[in-house]
């Protein structure tokens, strides 16, 4: 998944490409590729699987993937993993995630849906049955039948956010009562971090390289 972008620094010039060249872009003089000077480094890749995160808050484009697809904030989904790493979500098809005539769990969108998101926030293993219980028991409330989502007023935001009231975990849960607070602390951060690596990969996808000046 991650498409390993790297970076090197020469001439005055920082450069982003996916293999490191013979010559440097801009000057052209040989490059060793083993020269530290050239501080090479790998771009950190800001997405992650849901399922290698139990216990967490994640974020996805609703169509398609962050790096292709992406545009902004408005096409955000939103859903909670359990302590399994099943993605617990709400949307016009009601819950998934879970099961409601046995209860229990289901690993219906385990595929590759929530293969490249962002993670707002993960909890550690302590929690793990407060934490299932919590998202079970409001998972099956009618509050989240799918006759009732509503894209302006009742969707998966207000379906994530009254999970962490009801989790009454401190400062995440207060900052849940105010979808405006929350986005403002833990969703703009993420995706205009994001927004920066997915701008380098749709360049890189064009042309070789990506010059900036220092
Ligand atoms: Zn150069």
């Amino acid at each position: 998944m991650d498409p390993g972008i790297l970076c090197f620094h020469h001439c005055d010039h920082k450069v982003f490409c996916t293999i490191i060249p013979e010559q440097c872009p801009v000057c052209q003089q040989k490059l060793d590729r083993y020269d530290y000077n050239l501080l090479p480094f790998r771009v950190p890749y800001p997405f992650v699987k849901a399922s290698q995160h139990p216990r967490a808050i994640v974020m996805k484009p609703t169509h398609g993937d962050f790096l292709n697809d992406y545009y902004n904030s408005k096409d955000l989904h939103i859903g909670v993993t359990n302590s399994h790493g099943y993605v617990v979500e709400f949307s016009e098809q009601g819950i998934q995630g879970v099961d409601t005539l046995t209860k229990t769990w289901s690993s219906c969108n385990m595929g590759a849906e929530w293969d490249q998101c962002l993670l707002l926030e993960q909890f550690d293993e302590l929690w793990n049955e407060i934490w299932d219980s919590v998202l079970l028991k409001m998972s099956l409330s009618p509050l989240w039948e799918a006759n009732r989502y509503n894209e302006e007023r009742h969707n998966c935001f207000t379906f994530v956010l009254a999970f962490l009231r009801a989790l009454d975990c401190g400062e995440l849960s207060e900052k849940a009562q105010d979808p405006k607070q929350f986005c403002k602390q833990y969703v703009v951060p993420r995706t205009s971090a994001a927004g920066k690596y997915i701008s380098l990969y749709r360049q890189l996808k064009r042309q070789c390289f990506f010059i900036q000046h220092q």
